[in-house]
């Protein structure tokens, strides 16, 4: 029999998740309460809430699986999930993923570095920790924040007299800003047999707090050997399942990590093209206990984001090594969209490429 897998979050995620599976004979089904979730496009989608248990119970008889494209998926839903099948990642893990400061708590527990914080309840004790950072921080909600919402650049001791009370009904956080020289990530697979592995290291670039570009492998520096380990004893301590990414800065001499994203990840797609296996296709591997696929990538990779819009007529633009992805999402700014991949044999290849890519869409 197919393996039936359930996914909890109907996004990009979920529907390249499902692409990967269907040639190895997968079949899906996705739970959102957004009926017009993109990957609907691609599979059966149950449209309900996250706590319905009836409707999860329905799910739950439809699957042999269930895993998640979204890591706002509320951890008691995981857990009633859980009593009727089995679940990658665990909510256990999901709960620390969930909140900035259990994660970063994890990190020290287990000896790996982040960037200075403080959690803060009110504008008084923002006011001592901004002070202690120099004003050089940022304020972060401890929970529900991506694609950089949640977050206020604390520059001066004005910028907090100006927050709006409501904020501070939020648990938060306040981060040290890291002047970091780079950021990378580091996409790790780990199955329930201990198997782990890595992709080459991901340098990304953010623009307002969203991934804009990922280039990989990043050009090689003295601390990667270090950010790939840590990001192992992560997965190791987590006891991970399925694919677990690791966003680092790294500055000359030190590196921090910045957030754990328990799921494939935006600085992964490359891997569909780029890679041997992709991370979407060793996250299902991972939970269903095979063998991870190998993720060793021949040449470089490039993946261009594009967020709120696409250039008007793209796929009319064709280049040996260009691979479009659209997710089928109604444009909005700030929303991701779609993506490109571009592959090279050279980093003068690959950045040739990517100006000239710029260069026909105008
Ligand atoms: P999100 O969950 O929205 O991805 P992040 O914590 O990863 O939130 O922040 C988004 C981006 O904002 C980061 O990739 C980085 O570019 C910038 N940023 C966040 N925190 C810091 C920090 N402490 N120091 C420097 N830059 C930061
Ligand atoms: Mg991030």
């Amino acid at each position: 029999m197919n393996p039936k897998i359930g996914i909890l979050g109907a996004g990009q995620l979920a529907r390249m998740m499902a692409m990967s599976g269907y040639p190895m004979g997968f079949e899906f089904v996705f739970f959102d309460p957004n009926p017009e979730a993109c990957a609907g496009h691609v599979g059966e989608l149950m449209v309900a809430e996250y706590h319905n248990e009836l409707a999860l119970e329905e799910f739950c008889q439809k699957v042999d699986i269930v895993t998640l494209d979204f890591e706002n998926v509320p951890v008691e839903t995981l857990r009633f999930v859980q009593k009727k099948k089995p679940v990658f990642p665990s909510p256990e893990v999901l709960e620390i993923a969930q909140d900035r400061l259990l994660e970063k708590q994890f990190c020290h527990s287990i000896g790996v570095p982040t960037a200075e914080f403080e959690t803060i309840n009110s504008r008084s004790e923002l006011k001592f920790a901004a002070k202690k950072f120099d004003y050089d921080a940022i304020l972060k909600t401890r929970r529900m924040g991506y694609d950089g919402k949640g977050q206020y650049r604390i520059k001066s001791a004005e910028n907090i007299n100006q927050l709006p009370e409501d904020i501070f009904s939020q648990d938060l956080i306040l981060e040290k800003r890291v002047a970091f020289k780079r950021e990378v990530s580091v996409i790790v697979a780990r199955n329930g047999l201990g198997d782990i592995k890595t992709w080459p290291l991901c340098e990304n670039k953010h623009k307002e707090g969203i991934l804009t570009t990922t280039i990989v492998p990043a050009k090689s520096l003295p601390l990667d050997d270090l950010s790939i380990e840590y990001a192992k004893q992560l997965a190791v301590a987590l006891n991970y399942i399925g694919v677990l990414v690791i966003e680092f800065f790294q500055t000359e001499d030190h590196i921090f990590v910045n957030e754990m994203a328990p799921r494939v990840h935006n600085s992964g797609h490359w891997t569909i093209e780029g890679a041997h296996t992709s991370q979407f296709e060793n996250h299902l591997r991972a939970g269903l206990n095979l063998p991870l696929g190998s993720t060793e990538m021949t040449g470089m990779a490039a993946m261009l984001n594009w967020i709120g819009a696409f250039p008007d007529g793209v796929l009319s633009i064709t280049e040996p090594d260009l691979f479009w992805h659209i997710y089928g999402k109604e444009p909005r700014p700030g929303r991701k969209i779609g993506h490109s991949t571009l592959l090279a044999s050279s980093p003068q290849q690959l950045h040739d490429k990517i100006v000239n890519l710029v260069k026909k869409l105008g």
